[in-house]
């Protein structure tokens, strides 16, 4: 947060949509907090929610059944047990981190007739905390992710570990970036997009949309301080 001024959800978006193009899509990750506060957001415009844990997701979902043109977009690790629900209850899963998952979600996805739209969770930089691929793997298993025709995967998605300098944040969104564009030359996929960027967060998103982030996730930025 700017100031150490309590403001409103609508101002916070306010002055969010300002510093950020139209084209950037602002995802208002509202894990934490409650179905009114989603409310308030929905009635300023915004339409894409983010959510990490199932069962809290599914609770606020049913509140919010009289608000049918959200889009919901799921941002944490998918357990395999999970991964039916999440098709049924997410339009956007951004934390694709592992082939095995991939390809569970894949059939589940034909089973449902769901089409998921798919980041892939990659580590641009080492980071032990986090689930995603690092970039060898990553590039090996490209092949294999591309035969996932139900999944639509449209891009990257990456969450930098904590610490970093602002030159060293906008650096690795450049790299997220490159990597995207090196996957997109590589050869003609069959199925796999390499089109949007899904980073930064409410301490950086201005540095990944200068490297050029399409989505940005923002949560604290919008709601204030997660209890
Ligand atoms: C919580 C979370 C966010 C939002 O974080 P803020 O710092 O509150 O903006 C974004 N992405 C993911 C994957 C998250 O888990």
């Amino acid at each position: 947060m700017e100031s150490g001024f309590i403001t409103s959800i609508p101002q916070q978006i306010d002055l969010i949509k300002a510093k950020i193009p139209d084209s950037v899509r602002l995802i208002a990750v509202s894990k934490q907090f409650s179905s009114s506060a989603i409310r308030t957001a929905y009635d300023c415009g915004i339409r894409d929610f983010g959510e990490n844990r199932l069962q809290e997701a599914i609770a606020k979902q049913k509140q919010l059944q009289d608000l049918p043109d959200i889009c919901w977009h799921f941002i944490g690790h998918i357990q395999t047990n999970k991964a039916k629900k999440v098709l049924e209850h997410f339009s956007w899963i951004h934390s694709l981190d592992s082939l095995k998952l991939a390809q569970r979600l894949n059939k589940l996805a034909a089973e449902l007739s769901a089409s998921p739209q798919i980041c892939l969770q990659v580590k641009i930089l080492p980071d032990p905390n986090k689930y995603g691929w690092e970039i060898p793997e990553l590039l090996q298993q490209l092949p294999q992710l591309d035969l996932c025709q139900h999944l639509k995967i449209q891009g990257l998605m990456t969450i930098l570990p904590l610490g970093l300098s602002p030159e060293q944040s906008l650096s690795a969104f450049t790299q997220t970036r490159k990597l995207a564009e090196t996957i997109k030359q590589q050869q003609q996929w069959s199925n796999l997009a390499m089109n949007e960027l899904s980073m930064g967060m409410s301490g950086d998103y201005l540095l990944a949309i200068e490297a050029g982030a399409t989505m940005v996730r923002l949560g604290t930025a919008i709601f204030g301080k997660r209890a």
